[in-house]
């Protein structure tokens, strides 16, 4: 994906589902870490100004941005609620509203899948801010499949304002992510979070009903 004033190749959206392939292969190249800030504000803010805009109309209650701590290493993470952060993660803190991950995480994934990873991540974490934004009848028991179709609601919305630029290679690139993060991170076992099926099925749901497909 590509800040939509950087055009490159405009292909629109791919509806149909992203493979899944059962190994992550690809380039390993090291990535600078201006291209991986670059595109962590670039969904930084194309994920907040896709909610700020459209969260209100979507569920009548009022929308504040929940802060960014943005990038760390190990265990140098902002601490939530006395827990220190854990390497290789990213998560929402609901006690102290904000998002944080580790830069390593986000520097492996991009450089072994590509910048879909940084985007769905950082949408995926936004998506938890939701829900505690949302009245609690809409908050579904399936927390972590609810995140992911938010994810894709808001990157599939973000897209359709104009905000970002999906770019070809992302929609494999979603698939790879959600099958990575569904059994490669100790953070993310199964139980939790659904397995890659079920998480490409949550996120595409997203991108192709919006966000009432996830909250209804
Ligand atoms: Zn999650």
């Amino acid at each position: 994906m590509a800040a939509a004033v950087a055009l490159g190749v405009l292909l629109g959206c791919d509806a149909s589902p992203p493979a899944v392939p059962d190994t992550v292969t690809g380039r390993v190249d090291a990535v600078p870490a201006e291209t991986l800030q670059q595109d962590e504000s670039t969904a930084v803010s194309a994920v907040d100004t896709f909610w700020r805009t459209h969260f209100t109309e979507l569920t009548g209650r009022p929308y504040q941005s929940p802060r960014v701590a943005g990038g760390y290493t190990g265990n140098n993470g902002p601490s939530c609620a006395g827990q220190p952060s854990v390497p290789y993660n990213a998560f929402y803190c609901l006690p102290g509203d904000f998002l944080a991950w580790d830069d390593n995480l986000m520097a492996s994934g991009y450089s072994q899948i590509g910048d879909s990873w940084i985007y769905l991540i950082i949408a995926h974490e936004w998506g938890h801010a939701i829900q505690a934004r949302l009245s609690a009848d809409r908050v579904s028991v399936a927390a972590e499949l609810q995140a992911d179709c938010l994810a894709g609601a808001a990157l599939q919305g973000a897209a359709d304002d104009g905000l970002i630029v999906f770019e070809p290679g992302d929609s494999e690139e979603i698939g790879q992510t959600l099958a990575a993060v569904a059994d490669d991170y100790p953070w993310t076992d199964e139980s939790d979070h659904g397995n890659a099926r079920e998480r490409t099925a949550a996120f595409n749901a997203g991108t192709a009903g919006g966000v009432r497909a996830c909250t209804s």
